[in-house]
């Protein structure tokens, strides 16, 4: 295989390197987490731009979430790749129409809308709802899921009714609200992250010079995470492609964790009916994580309930034993967050680095108990909430200033000078003591970080080279690091990794989610979240949980139900709950869903029969197939399988 690079493929084993090199054409890689799918498209994209097959100014390479994209900017450019774009979907429509905007509709784009929920507020007056905030968050998010589910507010309430959406007002109302937000977002000459996407479609749908144009220049797409695509993104991407069939598809049917918001797997499972000669390829090694990781993802996905065809791969451990994953229990939340602080300082303290360690939460208020906690241990920390460093507040503050300063720039050499600006803005001498004002002052901080690098690689380098070189970074969404331990959502997690991760907060309620109860199909979005979680550890993996909010608090909280059969059984909290009369030998217990196990039978297989066994499933279909064919036609070894309690020959 001819190749840019000797040796670039070296890193890859087998079935990655038939996907890395396939020829273009579509392509499509199937994986579970942490098999390499990510190294498996960067590697891709070096090797045909190094073979001369795509010119990397041509590959448009898009993910879901910002951290992910610069991921594969890292990735990209530590395999020499220069010039091909790593985009989330959103940023990458946002420069196509902030380029072909003033050719089709004049003057240039909208400014995105800032303010969403104010907006839904006057719309939902108008449509004579209440405005409590909670009310209007979740209208936001319906009015979220219909443009990405590319329904119109005519269309909604049929749609919503066949859905069966949880809508939060009557449909008819929703549609409404819906109706008159997008008139006053016109009518302000705004544009939300969904128009970004609507905008460029229909641009590239009904200009056909533009298509051209635009397919001239893009003659090569990837995409990351595609099992997490809405059908707004996948009509956007058909744009793109134009009827072409340059497309790399990577995914994980487990790692659906966007299906509230319209996702869907199915463009990634049905790839092959869509595209019929497309390369399939499957990995099954697990590169990132130990094997006593590995086990725990596999039981977690393993107890899932009506996994597609498909999406039934089991990982293989590839890296040597490490730590046993911690799980623990806690009274409240600040006992909680302060024994997690108290291992990241012992971690710390052996060698790990900061950056190297996250916390990761179901919904973002959980930071703050453990930014306090991380605070009064004296450790570096960074949230990573949906906001972008370069959207950041204090960023945006700072970034006017600066302009306006490289406007007429003082005669002071550089760091000095963006130190006395970036003072007026809130860059004190000394750090505050912590919490977000401390995060800001760590923000700010990168940026004098960003001059001194300048300052000492380019020569006479002054305030508006500087500013220069933030805007391309602005751009390029290639934020300085912030050295510190990483405070992120589930959400926010995926496709990352650490080499110690602690998932706190697990009890029912947070995870799962409270609104997720009593809805089965939400439940297994929960445990696919809390899969992504496990699964982004490398080394260290941290379990806990604690039993009441407040210190002297009611414990009324309970440890999440996706618990259950990943406690080894000397565990405390394995025992039966709390509360529970202890007479005698506490009853066996199914050990996936916690429940009471009924007959002999039930306690042989150590669950109950309503819960799933750990078994791989897609080898048990194999299996039943199979039954009754003799071994040698089968041209594999006669084996057996074990499953946890019961035995299967053939
Ligand atoms: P996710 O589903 O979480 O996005 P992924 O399938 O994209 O995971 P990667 O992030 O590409 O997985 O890889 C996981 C880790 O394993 C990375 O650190 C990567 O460098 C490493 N890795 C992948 N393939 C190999 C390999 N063949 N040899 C050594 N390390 C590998
Ligand atoms: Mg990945």
């Amino acid at each position: 295989v001819r190749t840019h690079r000797p040796g670039l493929l070296d890193g890859l084993d087998p079935e990655q390197r038939a996907a890395a090199v396939a020829p273009r054409g579509p392509v499509c890689v199937l994986a579970g987490a942490g098999t390499g799918k990510t190294r498996t498209i960067t590697h891709r994209i070096a090797h045909l731009v190094g073979a001369g097959h795509v010119a990397a100014g041509q590959v448009l390479a898009v993910t879901f979430t910002t951290r992910a994209a610069g991921e594969m900017r890292t990735r990209l450019r530590a395999l020499g790749v220069e010039g091909a774009q790593a985009l989330t979907f959103h940023a990458a429509a946002r420069r196509q129409l902030r380029y072909f905007w003033p050719r089709v509709i004049g003057d240039r784009p909208w400014d995105l809308l800032e303010g969403k929920l104010r907006l839904v507020g006057q719309a939902a007056n108008r449509a004579g709802l209440g405005t409590e905030p909670e009310l209007l968050r979740d209208l936001a998010s319906e009015i979220e899921w219909a443009k990405a589910s590319l329904v119109s507010p005519e269309d909604y309430p049929a749609v919503a009714a066949r859905a069966q959406r949880d809508s939060p007002a009557a449909p008819p109302q929703v549609a409404e609200v819906y109706r008159a937000y997008e008139k006053l977002k016109n009518s302000a000459q705004v544009l939300d992250f969904d128009d970004l996407l609507l905008h460029t479609t229909a641009i590239l749908e009904e200009h056909g010079e533009v298509a051209r144009e635009f397919r001239d220049r893009y003659r090569c797409f990837i995409v990351d995470e595609y099992q997490d695509v809405t059908p707004l993104q996948q009509r956007l991407l058909d744009a793109w492609l134009g009827g072409r069939d340059d497309l790399t598809v990577v995914g994980d049917a487990n790692q659906t964790i966007y299906s509230f918001g319209g996702a869907s797997p199915r463009p990634l499972l049905e790839f092959t009916r869509r595209f019929p000669e497309a390369t399939v390829v499957r990995l099954e090694r697990d590169y990132r994580s130990t094997p006593q990781v590995v086990e725990l993802a596999n039981k977690v996905i393993g107890a899932a309930r009506n996994r597609p065809a498909g999406s039934r791969l089991r990982l293989l451990g590839q890296r040597p034993p490490g730590p046993e994953p911690r799980f623990a229990e806690f009274e409240d939340e600040p006992t909680e967050a302060a024994a997690v602080a108290a291992r990241i300082r012992a971690l710390l303290d052996s060698g790990v680095a900061a950056s190297g360690i996250a916390i990761l939460y179901r919904v973002n208020a959980q930071s703050e108990v453990y930014e306090q906690a991380l605070t009064e241990a004296g450790v570096p920390y960074l949230v990573r909430g949906g906001e972008r460093f370069f959207d950041r507040r204090e960023i945006r503050q700072a970034m006017a200033s600066l302009r306006t300063a490289a406007a007429d720039p003082p005669p002071t050499e550089l760091v000095t000078a963006v130190r006395s600006v970036l003072s007026r803005v809130g860059l004190t001498e000394q750090p505050p003591p912590g919490g977000t004002a401390k995060e800001r002052w760590d923000a700010l901080l990168s940026l004098v970080e960003v001059a001194e690098e300048l300052a000492a690689t380019v020569e006479g380098a002054d305030l508006p080279r500087y500013v220069a070189e933030l805007e391309q970074r602005a751009a390029a969404q290639h934020p300085p690091t912030v050295e510190g331990v990483t405070l992120a959502s589930l959400h926010a997690a995926k496709g990352l990794e650490w080499d110690a991760v602690f998932l706190v907060g697990l009890a029912e309620g947070t995870v799962p989610i409270l609104h997720a109860d009593g809805d089965g199909e939400a439940i297994e979005e929960e445990r696919r979240l809390f899969y992504v979680g496990v699964t982004r550890a490398k080394e260290h993996l941290w379990l806990s949980w604690s039993l009441s909010r407040h210190p002297g608090g009611k414990r009324h909280r309970r440890r999440s139900r996706f618990l259950y059969g990943l406690l080894p059984e000397h565990h405390p909290a394995a025992r039966a709950p709390r509360g529970q009369p202890s007479r005698g030998a506490a009853k066996p217990r199914c050990r996936i869903c916690g429940g009471p196990v009924l007959d002999t039978m039930e306690i042989k297989l150590g669950r109950c029969r309503r819960c799933p066994s750990n078994v791989d499933e897609e080898l048990l279909d194999r299996l039943k197939e199979w039954r009754g064919t003799r071994a040698k036609e089968l041209k594999v070894p006669p084996f057996v399988v074990f499953t946890d309690a019961t035995l299967i020959a053939i």
